[in-house]
């Protein structure tokens, strides 16, 4: 039921992705990269759960010191599969952590950061340099909670297109340093969009291998689902080189996404296609993130499940809830929700749409969010 893909195919370390290779399924560690023993354990579990790729994301010259001690340690325990870096918003750390890794993804929403007086054609020539001295592959990420602020001026009616645009133009920056080994990725958290924007780009440009993913699908079964619904629509049209299914669940579980992830492609291939039925998309709606390197309390996974049961009361509601493991992201990815929460290390903060109602421990935001709900639910009313 997976038509033949037509992208190029493409080199991550050993792994080829692209063209006629398998779908590769990946996963990415959830805990802090200096952690190491942490990131280690989850390194093992993805790898034990059958990974083509793991990712690691890196921030400070701590963490990319920690990522030049995991790939010692994999090496060492004769772990080979290929290690990729989360750039974040500090793109510089690509020089220090390209020796250590076979991928470096890079987020053109968070490239106007740092270094202002530089143009991101200019930045996007340096990655590109540094990842041809280290024979690493790049990924495009493009995340429709961090679009790059040109792209906002450029098409402010029409989010799906200036995501996809973004894509194209990147595209084109690397196309123009003769640099192929490449991967697109658009993500977003409502399946809807990530099936439209991944389905416009592979017509604008099908020779791209594409990374599929639903961001912030949030906690199994409902994240499961979500991600079910566009991997189902885009792989059966051909679209799609490798993907990850991120969800928020507890960092013991983290090779669930590698197994589930199998099992949709298996089921795809295989054409055994799950419908929802027409109502899926109504009601109360939790997205939550499937936490990374930044995450600041480990109990925000607790957090994001107690979230859950508590709103259960609330679920004919059409509400979003945004659940958000740290200050980086958490503030622009909350936005968009009626309600969003995103943790700091003691403290969590919880917002009505773009506005901060306060700050609470994470003993008390379950209350505070309650009461948040109650209003919301009585203006309804
Ligand atoms: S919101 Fe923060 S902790 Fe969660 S995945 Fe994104 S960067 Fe990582």
């Amino acid at each position: 039921m997976i038509p033949e893909r037509r992208t190029r195919t493409i080199r991550i370390g050993p792994l080829s992705i692209g063209g006629g290779s398998p779908i590769a399924v990946q996963s990415m560690a959830a805990t802090r990269t200096q952690d190491l023993d942490a990131t280690m354990g989850q390194i093992e579990r993805i790898h034990a759960a059958g990974a083509d790729l793991i990712r690691v994301a890196v921030d400070s010259p701590k963490d990319a010191e920690a990522l030049a001690e995991i790939a010692r340690r994999m090496d060492a325990k004769g772990i080979d599969v290929p290690l990729s870096v989360d750039l974040q918003e500090n793109y510089r750390m690509a020089a220090i952590v390209a020796p250590f890794v076979q991928k470096l993804r890079y987020n053109p929403g968070h490239l106007h950061h740092h270094e202002k007086d530089k143009s991101i054609a200019e930045k996007v020539q340096w990655i590109v340099e540094t990842a041809r001295e280290h024979d690493c592959a790049i990924r495009i990420g493009v995340n429709a909670g961090s679009v790059a602020p040109e792209y906002k001026e450029r098409f402010p009616d029409d989010h799906v297109q200036a995501i996809v645009q973004c894509a194209v133009d990147h595209c084109e920056l690397l196309d123009g340093h003769q640099f192929l080994d490449y991967v697109v990725s658009i993500k977003d958290s409502d399946p809807r969009l990530v099936i439209d924007a991944n389905t416009r780009f592979s017509e604008a440009r099908p020779d791209v291998p594409i990374h599929l993913g639903v961001t912030e699908a949030g906690m199994p079964p409902e994240g499961i689902i979500k991600t079910r619904i566009a991997f189902e629509q885009l792989l059966s049209r051909g679209i799609g080189d490798t993907l990850r299914v991120s969800l928020t669940v507890p960092f013991d579980n983290k090779g669930e996404e590698i197994s589930v992830g199998r099992q949709i492609l298996d089921d795809v291939e295989n054409g055994r296609f799950r419908s929802v039925p027409p109502n899926f998309f109504d009601g109360l709606n939790i997205i939550a993130c499937p936490s990374c390197s930044r995450v600041e309390n480990e109990k925000f996974i607790d957090l994001a499940e107690d979230v859950k049961k508590m709103t259960e009361f609330a679920a004919e509601y059409d509400l979003t809830i945004a659940v958000m493991g740290c200050r980086v992201n958490g503030p622009g990815e909350t936005d968009d929700a009626d309600l969003g929460l995103w943790c700091g290390p003691k403290t969590v903060n919880l917002k009505k749409g773009e506005e901060l109602v306060g700050n609470f421990g994470y003993d008390t935001i379950l209350d505070a969010l309650r009461k948040e709900l109650d209003v919301l639910i009585a203006a309804r009313a």
